[in-house]
């Protein structure tokens, strides 16, 4: 049985996860982060901590990398009393309140409010050579509008690998920088949208290779080029491109929450509108695990702060602190009635 009951449970360790922290322990709320633990792909700190530049994130005027952002943010959290568990949550049962949270080592844990901020991992190929490019700012990018305008792809030829909205959508952006745009496509017709498919095959510099998958990455310090294979014949052949965006989709880190509360077809936690409450009263979202269509480091932060202070008034509304209500006319927070 959970031995002790916390207010305010974090779950993650990206932008999201340490402003939510940020935001509860400055509102006393004395909250828990479980941080997580390298799993998988996944490492404490986040997508952040696998890219070298970030270039978009307002108060760094010269950049600063993914990993020192994400250590500057734990640090400012810490500072705060946040209190840090370098375990995953592996399992919530969300139908009884208090909340109980099962960590991977440690005894369970109750909490009044909960704050999923699990983030999500971008796909990527699997070939020889992309995990590492992708980690030394070697010309691989799984984010067209965090690295496309890097002085690394200026006027060269990019390539982009898939055929969905995403696809679609990095390929038109990639053509403010780059001298050409080669889009691989491993079938022979889109799947995104028609209106996102006719702009990119009307656009004149862009050109599709259908029915092509990219089998390698070539370079070692700096992409090259890639080695294809049509899909049709198996033939392969080489092409060189100065960068290349892979671009076929997203998962949410949401397979722990195993029916507890109400997902989006793609996986995603769905919140109300410009909120982050969930359906599940006490349980907040937050990040790319709610976000299926900014996906960046400043919004994740942004929905963190919308998270904390949602807590911290939903803990107040049942009498559990001090914050003031502050209904909207277009939202009203939920009566007591509500609380289960
Ligand atoms: P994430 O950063 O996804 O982190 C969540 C973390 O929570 C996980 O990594 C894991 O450690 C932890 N976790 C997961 N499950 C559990 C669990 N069950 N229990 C405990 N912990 C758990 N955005 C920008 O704004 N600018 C950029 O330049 C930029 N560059 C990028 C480059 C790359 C290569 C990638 C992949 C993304 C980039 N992004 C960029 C996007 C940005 O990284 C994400 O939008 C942002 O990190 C999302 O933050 P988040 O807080 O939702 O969670
Ligand atoms: P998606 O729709 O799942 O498309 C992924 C694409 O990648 C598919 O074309 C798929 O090919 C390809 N793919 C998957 N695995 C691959 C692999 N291993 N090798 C090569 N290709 C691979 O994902 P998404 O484009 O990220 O979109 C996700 C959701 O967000 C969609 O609902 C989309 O409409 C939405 N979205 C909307 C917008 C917008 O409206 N502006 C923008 C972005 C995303 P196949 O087609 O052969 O399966």
């Amino acid at each position: 049985m959970a031995g002790t009951q916390e207010n305010v449970v974090i779950i993650g360790s990206g932008p999201a996860a340490w402003t939510a922290a940020v935001y509860a322990a400055r509102a006393n709320l004395d909250p828990v982060v479980y941080e997580g633990e390298p799993f998988g792909t996944m490492v404490p700190g986040g997508q952040l901590m696998s890219t070298t530049e970030v270039e978009n994130y307002p108060g760094f005027p010269d950049g600063i990398s993914g990993p020192e952002l994400m250590e500057r943010m734990r640090q400012q959290a810490v500072r705060f009393g946040v209190r840090v568990v370098s375990e995953r949550i592996t399992a919530i049962d969300a139908q009884r309140h208090p909340f109980r949270l099962t960590p991977s080592y440690s005894d369970p844990v109750a909490s009044l409010t909960v704050i999923v901020a699990t983030g999500a991992n971008a796909r990527w190929l699997g070939v020889p050579n992309e995990e590492r490019l992708a980690q030394t700012g070697g010309g691989v990018s799984a984010c067209a509008v965090c690295d496309g305008a890097l002085p690394f792809f200026r006027n060269k030829r990019v390539a982009v690998v898939g055929g969905g909205d995403t696809a679609m959508e990095e390929s038109l952006y990639l053509t403010k920088f780059a001298s050409e745009v080669v889009i691989f496509h491993r079938r022979d017709a889109f799947r995104a949208s028609r209106v996102m498919a006719d702009r990119v095959l009307a656009h004149s510099k862009i050109r599709v290779e259908w029915n092509t998958e990219v089998v390698e990455i070539l370079g070692y310090d700096e992409i090259t080029g890639v080695r294809l294979e049509d899909t049709v014949s198996s033939e392969r052949r080489e092409m060189d491109v100065g960068g290349l965006f892979v671009a076929i989709g997203h998962t949410p880190n949401t397979a722990f929450l195993e029916g507890q509360l109400e997902l989006t077809p793609h996986g995603y936690i769905r919140t109300k509108p410009w909120r982050t409450a969930t359906d599940i009263e006490g349980l907040f979202a937050a990040g790319d695990v709610m976000d299926d269509y900014y996906r960046q480091a400043i919004t994740a932060a942004g929905t963190g702060c919308m998270a904390a202070l949602e807590a911290e008034r939903w803990l107040a509304h049942h009498g559990l602190g001090e914050s003031p209500i502050l209904p909207t006319a277009e939202a009203p927070v939920p009566g007591p009635e509500a609380a289960r």
